[in-house]
């Protein structure tokens, strides 16, 4: 085995002269001060600070040096590696601050903007129709009248002439409030059902009031149907109530042209046909002259109509004198007062009066339906 080589010189060992050390640290500066962006930076780093970068691998030669030339070459390898990695450091954090500044400026909020400029929505046309309607109404003298939506058999259906075994019971599919009775007793025990028409207000306005007795009474009402085109199970109604001396069929049959004229156009007449409710007698359904084709297109099959299918007549709702029955259960002496009664459906007179086709465009709550209704007030 050879001895060490006492003469071997840091000089000597090409990786290790003075002036080659200086060009791979000028080339790791240029390279830091050259590199754009963090990513870039982190390359440099690897290349020139990394095991296998020329830096690196001068430092290993050192170790084969005599004792002597160590000091010397790791002195200089080593300043070399603290400018190499002061440079990396300091143009880290140029490049991290010039990052932060460009994230704050790209995702700035802009606070000039105006904060108190929120899109308008537009008043459900359910509510501005029931309110046209009551206007109607209450220039006619009538009074606005509501009622709890949760309601006594008794006013739902007892009062208004419907008995515990009248097939309008079942007829009208009412959801029954669930009672404290034991399980499998039937819920409607509790006799309490969502109400399923307004007419328990017209119990309540009479019971509340003297006659002469004029009312209007909107609201929700609720049948157990699944929500389709047709049907939804919850939906409004108007009704009202005329009770006073002397009332007639010519009363009701006037008072309901004046608000066909009054919401669809000045020579828009009714018609009633019988019809059979327990609440009224004589009880008829009530018909509007098209207000589209004004009856037109009847036998006419050039001119169809699609409002009213080329019927001529759009059915409205139901109506009739009072039942001297209801009358009585209020404590109102039928000898005395006589009165009518009519309710629709708002939705329906929605749906025609502005060529609604699907129910759940009414129920659902979209603002892109609402919007075009926004001008009506
Ligand atoms: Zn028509």
């Amino acid at each position: 085995m050879s001895a060490p080589n006492k003469s071997y010189d840091p000089v000597e060992v090409e990786a290790l002269k003075p002036e080659e050390i200086e060009r791979r640290r000028d080339e790791a500066l240029a390279a830091i001060a050259e590199a754009a962006d963090l990513d870039a930076l982190r390359e440099v780093k690897v290349a020139h600070t990394g095991d296998r970068s020329p830096l690196a691998l001068a430092n290993r030669e050192i170790g084969a040096l005599p004792p002597h030339a160590k000091a010397d070459a790791g002195k200089r390898v080593g300043q070399a590696r603290g400018a190499v990695s002061q440079a990396l450091k300091a143009r880290q954090e140029v490049l991290e601050s010039e990052r932060d500044e460009r994230v704050l400026v790209e995702e700035a909020v802009d606070v000039t903007l105006p904060y108190d400029r929120v899109p308008r929505g537009a008043r459900h046309p359910l509510t501005t129709l029931s309110e046209r309607i009551e206007d109607v109404f209450v220039a006619m003298g009538y009074e606005v009248a509501e009622g709890p939506e949760v309601e006594a058999e008794w006013f739902n259906f007892d009062a208004l002439n419907i008995w515990a075994d009248h097939p309008a019971r079942t007829m009208q599919d009412t959801f029954f409030v669930e009672g404290d009775k034991p399980a499998g007793t039937g819920p409607e025990e509790s006799g309490v059902v969502l109400r399923t028409h307004t007419s328990p207000v017209q119990i309540r306005s009479l019971l509340d009031r003297e006659p002469p007795v004029y009312v209007i009474c909107p609201g929700r009402v609720y049948r157990s149907d699944e929500l389709d085109a047709t049907h939804t199970p919850v939906f409004n109604q108007v009704e009202l109530l005329a009770v006073d001396e002397g009332l007639t069929m010519a009363d009701l049959k006037g008072t309901l042209d004046h608000m066909v004229q009054s919401l669809f156009g000045e020579d828009i007449t009714t018609r009633l046909r019988p019809n059979y409710f327990p609440f009224t007698e004589p009880s008829a359904e009530m018909d509007m002259v098209c207000y589209v084709c004004r009856g037109e297109s009847v036998g006419n099959p050039d001119r169809p109509c699609r409002t009213c299918g080329s019927e001529g007549w759009i059915e409205l709702g139901g109506c009739g004198m009072v039942n001297p029955r209801v009358l009585t259960a209020c404590g109102v002496d039928p000898e005395k007062y006589s009165g009518f009664a009519f309710g629709f459906g708002i939705e329906r007179m929605l749906m025609f009066r502005h060529n609604v086709e699907d129910m759940r465009d009414i129920v659902e709550g979209d603002v892109r339906f609402t919007l075009p209704f926004g001008m009506e007030i």
